[in-house]
């Protein structure tokens, strides 16, 4: 079976910036195809059922066998080899789903992936593998809500300990290890400051202390950030946002190398949250995209990080593309674009950034990101809007906190429809 994969591509390190790898310029030698040619084929057969161009959605919960020794043949395999050739039952596995999986396993320069129904069920699949009782977790602060949640509501009542440690601060995290340390888990970017961690670094003290490391690499895309290429050992995503990218389907995926994914499918398998094969062919054809839907998403991205820097009626923006930004230098160094999530205070209250987003005609008002469609938030209402003051003032959120996810729309657009929306809050009541 021939297909596109990275197999060839160098084991080392960091793609230089800016440059993709294995075109000229690049800091590899190999002929790993670039990340949009994966996008389309990776991993893919060549020969489908049917001649099909497309992966066909294989719509079965079961899998027959022709005779008894056909099935002692496959229990043989499924013993011994890691990578059965065929499926037993939906919930182990679907030709579609695995298809998927091996493009992004592809893109992400992984041994293989795992797909599952949501980012949450990713994370949480990730956290349940490698952590028991007894043991301890470092995460940083800044990330996704529920991920934190699940950490100090529901982990803890199984007597996994966890430290909480500021985002993008390598000594905090280093400094958080205790002995029974399994697992370092952070976002990068990370939501909503896009903060970003140094991951070499963080990769080098995962090895040191002999913990693992995973990262919530959502923000980033395969596109603009491999994590595995540093040396970090699971990435996951919700999927449900740039991969999937139009607002339609839930998924999450964890990839890695060497057998950790086996483990996450056996814990899969039995926790029962399986993707099903509707769902991972939106999935598989939306990643067919991906390569230009960054691109653009990207360059919207900056482009409106810029022009909000400028303006007088906005006190201050977070995006990594931005040398005002905290980690600005170690995102140019490792990230290939800065994505198009752009947070920023605007000047006034909450009640001020509600009427300026109230204004906006272009971008929904809803969460998620990564869409086709721009989504804007105000961040202290649609995440936090249960949470005290002083929890708010511990993550930095004001009601001022606005996050803008640009689409795919044009930035010229985008940015007209800001200036006229902003133009609001100056003239009505403040
Ligand atoms: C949305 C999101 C999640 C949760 O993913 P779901 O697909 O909504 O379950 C986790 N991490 C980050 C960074 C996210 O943006």
């Amino acid at each position: 079976m021939s297909t596109i994969s990275t197999v060839e591509a160098t084991a080392t390190a960091a793609h230089t910036n800016g440059a993709e790898p294995g075109l000229p310029g690049a800091n590899t030698v190999s002929t790993r195809p670039g990340p949009s040619t994966l996008s389309v084929h990776g991993g893919e057969a060549r020969d489908k059922a049917f001649h099909s161009i497309t992966t066909p959605i294989v719509q079965a919960s079961t899998y027959t066998f022709r005779d008894t020794a056909a099935l002692v043949e496959y229990m043989e395999e499924r013993m011994f080899w890691d990578e059965p050739q065929r499926d037993e039952y939906g919930r182990y596995g679907n030709p579609t789903v695995r298809a998927v999986e091996a493009r992004l396993a592809a893109l992400e320069n992984g041994d293989d992936a795992l797909l599952t129904p949501s980012g949450m069920s990713a994370i949480t699949g990730t956290l349940l593998v490698f952590l028991s009782a007894g043991s301890h977790l470092v995460c940083t602060i800044d990330c996704y809500r529920r991920t934190r949640d699940f950490i100090q509501t529901i982990l803890t009542r199984y007597g996994v300990e966890a430290t909480i440690v500021p985002a993008a601060d390598l000594q905090a995290i280093e400094d958080a290890i205790q002995p029974n340390t399994r697992l370092i888990f952070s976002e990068s970017p990370t939501n909503p400051f896009m903060r970003c961690l140094d991951l070499e670094g963080l990769a080098d003290i995962g090895r040191r202390h002999g913990v693992r490391t995973a990262i919530d690499s959502t923000f980033a895309t395969p596109l603009n950030l491999r994590p595995l290429d540093y040396g970090i050992d699971l990435v996951i995503h919700s999927v449900t946002k740039y991969l999937a990218g139009h607002n339609d389907v839930m998924a999450g995926a964890v990839i890695g190398n060497g057998g950790l994914t086996t483990a996450l499918r056996q814990m899969h398998g039995i926790l029962g949250s399986v993707i099903d094969p509707q769902t991972a062919y939106l999935v598989g054809r939306g990643l067919k995209t991906l390569g230009l839907r960054i691109e653009r998403q990207n360059s919207n991205g900056l482009a409106v990080a810029h022009y909000l820097e400028a303006h007088p009626r906005v006190r201050r923006v977070w995006y990594p593309g931005l040398t005002s930004h905290p980690d600005h230098a170690i995102a140019a160094a490792q990230l290939r674009g800065f994505g198009g999530v752009v947070s920023f205070e605007i000047e006034g209250d909450g009640e001020q950034t509600g009427r300026f987003i109230d204004g906006l005609q272009i971008p929904y008002i809803g969460p998620s990101l990564g869409g086709v469609e721009s989504l804007v938030e105000q961040v202290q209402i649609v995440s936090y809007y249960d949470a005290d003051p002083e929890k708010l003032d511990a993550l930095g959120v004001s009601p001022s906190l606005v996050r803008l996810a640009c689409g795919v729309e044009d930035a010229a657009d985008i940015i007209a429809d800001l200036e006229q929306a902003l133009g609001r809050v100056g003239t009505e009541g403040s």
